[in-house]
């Protein structure tokens, strides 16, 4: 049990990298407590201390440092809430075995994402297809479910694109640069990626095109009817640690001026800031206006690295307008952004 009146949550996959950004991330949280951490049976039965080469700045916290980590099975000690960060080849049927027990699966993995009963999140986009975890029950017969985050360079191009959305996005082209946090540890060989851009991360294209029609689509009933729009990535990595830079074109349905479209970033907000959600940054799409900016090592980090900041907006000769945006790989693409997915799940009642 947690040791104070908070939701005792668990870490499915918590001795890995994505792992350690949720224990990080969930520290001090004023909701939720880490009480369980799960990984593989190699760590299984160590100290979290003895199974985790910890590797973010500052310390590993005591408290976690002192857990048991436990197999990923499903048991009445795991508790109800557990986001999971395990490797993409076992998270299928260990995510599926622990909805079906009756946990709720607040997942970062690839696996689930484009199931059609299954919630795609951003929450500032998108809370409302929080309720296809109900179709999941109805149609599995699961006592708890699975909601999922998008891919970390999705999450920075689907902000970067929400305000303009009540225009009608019909073309995006978004050429990305990643850091190379978001290939996991060690990630890219140093002899790779030191003075050097990769013009191919694996997957990635695909997964930012088909994810952000989603993300920006309809609930209909039991699934998302996807974003009638056309939408083309360029994915590469270069050498920065920590943040997700997007150059990003569109075409909209309705013809518009640049203060139009300035207001409409002033004045964007939505449900996480209206619910008051603790990881919902007080601006979610912040635009700068200087005109070298964002840059990824002075501003990925706004706002505990939860604001998508946005800069540069101007015409585009080939599609209406262009712009740059920048989001936080490992905290708004990952740990961050399935804690704000976990924050909406209960404030919608799902935990009760
Ligand atoms: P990682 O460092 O390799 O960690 C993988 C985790 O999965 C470890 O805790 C590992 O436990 C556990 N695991 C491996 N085999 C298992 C098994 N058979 N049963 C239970 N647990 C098992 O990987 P990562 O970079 O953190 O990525 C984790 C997931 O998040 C992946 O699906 C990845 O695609 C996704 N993701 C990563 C990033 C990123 O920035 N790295 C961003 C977005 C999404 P042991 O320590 O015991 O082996």
């Amino acid at each position: 049990m947690s040791s104070n009146s908070k939701i005792p949550v668990g870490v499915l996959g918590a001795t890995g990298m994505v792992g350690q950004s949720f224990v990080k991330f969930l520290e001090n949280h004023p909701w939720f407590e880490m009480v369980w951490a799960g990984a593989s049976d190699r760590s299984a039965g160590k100290l979290y201390s003895e199974a985790t080469q910890w590797r973010l700045d500052g310390a590993m916290p005591a408290r976690v440092a002192a857990l048991t980590v436990q197999p990923c099975e499903p048991s009445p000690q795991a508790p109800k809430l557990v986001f999971s960060a395990m490797d993409a080849s076992v998270a299928t049927e260990i995510e599926r075995a622990f909805a079906d027990a009756g946990h709720l699966v607040v997942s970062n993995s690839k696996n689930h994402r484009m199931e059609s009963d299954v919630p795609l999140l951003v929450p500032e986009i998108n809370w409302d297809h929080l309720s296809l975890i109900r179709i999941q029950r109805e149609r599995r017969g699961w006592k708890g479910g699975i909601a999922t985050n998008p891919n970390c360079s999705t999450v920075a191009l689907t902000m970067g694109l929400a305000p303009l959305a009540q225009f009608g996005i019909a073309k995006v082209l978004a050429t990305t640069m990643q850091a190379i946090s978001g290939a996991g540890y060690p990630g890219v060989p140093s002899m790779d990626i030191m003075a050097n851009v990769i013009p191919f991360i694996g997957g990635e294209e695909g997964k930012m095109e088909i994810e952000t029609q989603k993300i920006l689509g309809r609930l209909a009933g039991d699934h998302i009817e996807p974003l009638p729009a056309v939408v083309s990535a360029h994915c590469n990595r270069v050498p920065v640690v920590d943040g997700h830079l997007v150059a990003v074109s569109v075409s909209l349905e309705k013809r518009l001026t640049r203060e139009e479209l300035l207001a409409a970033y002033e004045n964007f907000t939505a449900e996480p800031q209206r619910l008051g959600l603790p990881s919902a940054p007080p601006k979610p799409v912040l635009y700068l206006h200087e005109d070298n900016r964002p840059q990824p090592r002075r501003d990925a980090l706004r706002d505990n690295g939860m604001t998508v900041t946005v800069g540069r907006l101007r015409e585009c000769p080939v599609l209406d307008w262009k712009f740059v945006c920048l989001g936080h790989n490992t905290i708004r693409g990952a740990a961050g952004a399935a804690v704000l997915n976990a924050e909406l799940l209960k404030a919608q009642g799902f935990l009760d």
